[in-house]
């Protein structure tokens, strides 16, 4: 049977587990904290005492973990996956992660005899339990033709945009636009607010105008309602995936980024407030009257 290590049961990841169990994977499993594998044992998931031992013997080893430092530890620190991986198996990131960790994991692993492909991913966790995930590869061609089997469980799609780190570009842009969105909205929605204005006539004209992306329908409504009910990103996630991204702007652009920064200051707010809690309740930062 074709043997899977998954580490990093988060919202994310423990419905990513879930996947492979379903899909007839012998799935070794490891979280920082067990509690979050408990219902996946009985389900057929060994639980492994490190990511080294999640990863002893696996053909893949897939991880999603918060941020850099988790990523890095899991992979390389004391126990990390990296000390029991086969040579030429494959290391397949799935976490959010900055460009230049990615460069540098691939570089590491790639020492080691490995493969690692950068495979960070959107949809929400109700997604990531369903397989209908989409997922933005870097990785050689041949990596990925390889790694394929092992996409198939979590992804309904997958976007290859070059060699590794180039998922991660592709997936901080497109987090940090959403920061930018998502911040901005919750602006508008204080400013009419505190203007009086009809507020149910309000979220209905945003989610249905000209600035109607997936995230101001999304949003606009619960922000209105204050209801954060339902599939969570947290404001800790979305700072650190716009942190990253304006890191990277920052090497590639001579004047960027103007509104990143912005974006990233407002998620700053949010982190120091209310790190765990979701991202829509930026409004109630924004929204408190002079
Ligand atoms: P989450 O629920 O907060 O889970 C974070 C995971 O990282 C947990 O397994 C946590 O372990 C682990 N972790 C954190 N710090 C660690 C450390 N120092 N050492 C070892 N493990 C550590 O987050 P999530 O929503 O699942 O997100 C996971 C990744 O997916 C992030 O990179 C996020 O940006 C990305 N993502 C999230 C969404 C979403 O909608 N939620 C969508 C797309 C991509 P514990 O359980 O022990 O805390």
């Amino acid at each position: 049977m074709t043997k899977v290590a998954f580490i990093g049961l988060g919202r994310m990841g423990h419905g990513m587990a879930g996947r492979y169990l379903d899909a007839g994977f012998s799935v070794a499993v490891w979280n920082r904290s067990k509690a979050k594998a408990e219902d996946l044992i009985p389900r057929g998931a060994r639980w492994a005492s490190s990511p080294a031992d999640a990863a002893d013997s696996a053909d893949a080893v897939v991880t999603m973990v918060a941020d850099d430092e988790a990523s890095r530890l899991v992979w390389l620190g004391q126990d990390g996956a990296a000390a029991k991986m086969k040579a030429g198996s494959l290391a397949i990131e799935c976490s959010t992660v900055s460009h230049q960790h990615a460069l540098d994991m691939a570089s590491e692993l790639r020492g080691r005899g490995l493969s690692y492909i950068d495979c960070p991913v959107t949809g929400l966790p109700q997604a990531a339990a369903a397989g209908k995930l989409t997922l933005l590869v870097g990785a050689d061609a041949a990596d990925l033709d390889r790694a394929k089997p092992y996409l198939a469980p979590i992804g309904d799609v997958i976007r290859h945009f070059g060699a590794v780190g180039t998922g991660t570009v592709f997936k901080l842009i497109n987090n940090l636009m959403g920061a930018v969105q998502i911040a901005s909205l919750a602006e508008g929605i204080a400013i009419a607010e505190q203007a009086g204005l009809d507020m149910n006539l309000v979220a209905e004209a945003l989610a249905t105008g000209a600035v109607a992306s997936p995230q101001v329908i999304r949003h606009s409504k619960r922000m209105v309602a204050r209801d954060f009910s339902g599939a969570s990103f947290t404001s800790a996630l979305r700072y650190k995936d716009a942190a990253y991204a304006v890191k990277l702007a920052e090497n590639l652009l001579a004047d960027a980024p103007l509104v990143g920064r912005a974006a990233v200051e407002a998620y700053a707010r949010a982190k120091a407030e209310m790190p765990d809690e979701d991202e829509g309740r930026m409004i109630e930062i924004v929204s408190r009257p002079k």
